[in-house]
């Protein structure tokens, strides 16, 4: 009888939570190791929007959507998953380009519609001043993206995968050329394959193998107040901030900054209470920054790495979006050699010729 193949996931948020669930599930023998805490950098400052929304070409929104259903997939797995199928409403965008987006997004199925100042009232009726037009995606949603990862991880464990946390990965080992595991400080760890979710630190860790994987972070800024009382139905998209409120009723707010995380997390937490009726004194309970692990040309950068093997990355923004998807492909990569071809635009390979 041939044992299962072990797979070391370095990273505990919400991408490395998905892999090792799915890898769990599908019968791999699993170590999943974490430098902190489980849960993640990025995952716990993310807006957690699930969404495939403007601006992305059609493959990519295909993956988005993809990835859509499979959040379902997992909420129907794992029941008390913190999900939020509430719906989007957006008008950051200038009249033509939201005009563009309801139609390409219209024509490609995404549940898209245009709605007039009534009906941004209806949808939300404390919205102080909707605009004049919006567009409305009820296939929207939100997750409490650490909290998911948790569970995430839990349900792996359960499955037999075993968690190592306050486990710093210093390097990979390699044999001839492949990956033969990880370097840490309690020692090495050996695995037939190795799959990189550590997000920004991704790069550093791929290049002890001689590995790029290239990333430009970006930092982003994310608000949450005490908690409040239910004001808002679904995720807001308006210029400048991103707003909803979580399950427990806190706002969180997303938005970019230039110079001063404190001072823009004042700014943009009035800016937006002022957008909403009744919330009467509520406070800026906390901020942080996260750094979006963003590759250079935005997209995913996900499989098993060329001229490395035993080596996969997944690495992405978006990746609360993402994660789903991206951890029943790389189970399918690792344990099958099975290939999505949804997928064959977001291989590492990609960067090879620029290295
Ligand atoms: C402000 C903000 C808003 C966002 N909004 C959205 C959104 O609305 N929708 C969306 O889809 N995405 C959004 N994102 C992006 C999304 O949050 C990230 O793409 C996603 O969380 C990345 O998850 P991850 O698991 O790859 O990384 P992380 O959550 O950063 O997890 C990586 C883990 O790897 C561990 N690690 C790192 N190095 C090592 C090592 N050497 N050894 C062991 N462990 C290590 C870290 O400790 C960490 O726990 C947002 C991000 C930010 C910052």
């Amino acid at each position: 009888m041939t044992r299962p193949p072990h797979v070391a996931v370095v990273g505990a948020g919400i991408v490395g939570a998905s892999i090792a669930w799915h890898l769990a599930q599908a019968g791999a023998t699993v170590t999943l190791v974490e430098a902190g805490t489980a849960g993640g950098l990025a995952t716990g400052a993310s807006f957690a929007w699930i969404n495939a929304s403007w601006g992305n070409p059609h493959p990519y929104f295909r993956l988005r959507t993809r990835s859509m259903a499979d959040w379902r997939r997992l909420g129907a797995a794992l029941p008390d998953l913190p999900l939020a199928w509430c719906g989007g409403l957006l008008w950051d965008l200038a009249p033509d380009e939201l005009d563009t987006y309801a139609r390409t997004h219209g024509a490609w199925g995404y549940g898209i519609r245009p709605v007039d100042r009534a009906a941004i009232a209806a949808l939300e009726p404390n919205l102080l001043a909707p605009p004049a037009r919006a567009v409305h995606v009820a296939g929207e949603g939100a997750v409490e993206a650490r909290a998911a990862a948790l569970a995430l991880v839990a349900d792996a464990a359960r499955r037999g995968a075993r968690l190592l946390t306050g486990s710093f990965v210093r390097a990979l080992a390699t044999l001839g050329g492949t990956v033969v595991g990880i370097e840490t400080a309690a020692g090495r760890i050996g695995a037939d394959a190795v799959v990189l979710a550590a997000g920004v630190a991704t790069p550093a860790l791929a290049a002890t193998a001689g590995a790029m994987v290239p990333l430009a972070p970006r930092p982003g800024l994310l608000i949450e107040s005490a908690p409040s009382t239910p004001l808002l139905n679904g995720i807001v998209i308006a210029p400048e901030l991103e707003l909803r409120q979580a399950a427990d009723s806190r706002l969180v707010i997303a938005a970019d900054f230039e110079d001063d995380a404190e001072t823009a997390a004042h700014a943009t937490f009035a800016r937006a209470i002022a957008m909403v009726r009744g919330v009467g004194a509520l406070t800026l309970d906390r901020h942080q920054v996260g750094l979006r692990p963003i590759p250079p040309d935005g997209f995913p950068i996900v499989g098993a790495v060329p001229g490395v093997p035993g080596l996969h990355v997944a690495v992405m923004h978006s990746g609360v979006t993402l994660a789903p998807a991206v951890g029943r492909h790389v189970t399918d990569v690792v344990l099958y050699g099975r290939h999505d071809a949804l997928f064959d635009p977001y291989g590492p390979a990609r960067f090879a010729a620029s290295a």
